[in-house]
């Protein structure tokens, strides 16, 4: 089972969800190449504990890390994130609310949006995407509405659930601003301009 397995990507998150339930994306693996750069999406998760969820767009799905923090634009704060299941690309859109009683029940936004460049390198090669996720640390470029430039993810370790710990941290280039918080400043969808809280009282 576990050569299936390692064929669907979305196994994980199927099996986590009643999609007849939730309002959720069902999705599906794309396997035709896109044009173009992938996708990087920032959703923002008001479940049990309010969190951001920074996801990639890798080979048809999205690479997912939930951080408890959100990201940072100084680059002097290092931003636990746990590595969680692929999620189908068409996630990259989703906005609504998780009933109770379903897995990371609460309202999500897409809190920013937009492309990425893989800027992973050693020896002064490039290391393709899926082989920097493998070694445990990758630099992404970062094209959103209010996340821009590097930031660098690197594996440190597993909790106690056996998730991967990663740390997100702003790599120091034009970019990097330690005096701003755009997850204070600006916590409002890039698609809607809803908050979570407007999401979660538009669904009572
Ligand atoms: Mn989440």
């Amino acid at each position: 089972m576990n050569a299936l397995r390692n064929d669907d990507p979305l196994v994980d998150y199927r099996s986590k969800r009643d999609l007849r339930r939730s309002p959720e994306p069902a999705g599906g693996r794309r396997r035709r190449p896109r044009r173009g750069e992938p996708t990087f999406v920032v959703h923002k998760h008001a479940a049990r504990s309010t969190h951001y969820d920074l996801r990639l767009e890798v080979d048809g799905v999205l690479k997912s890390w939930a951080v408890p923090k959100g990201p940072s634009t100084d680059p002097r704060e290092k931003r636990l994130a746990i590595r969680v299941e692929d999620h189908p690309l068409d996630y990259a859109t989703f906005e609504g609310v998780i009933p109770e009683g379903e897995y990371g029940a609460g309202a999500v936004i897409v809190w920013d949006s937009g492309t990425y460049r893989n800027r992973t390198k050693r020896d002064g090669r490039e290391v393709p995407i899926e082989r920097a996720l493998d070694d445990g640390h990758l630099v992404v470029e970062l094209h959103g509405q209010k996340l821009r430039g590097a930031y660098a993810l690197t594996r440190t370790g597993l909790d106690r659930r056996g998730r991967e710990r990663w740390l997100l941290v702003k790599k120091r280039d034009e970019e990097a601003d330690p005096a701003s918080d755009p997850t204070a400043s600006r916590p409002e969808s890039v698609l809607s301009g809803r908050t979570v809280d407007q999401v979660a009282a538009e669904a009572v």
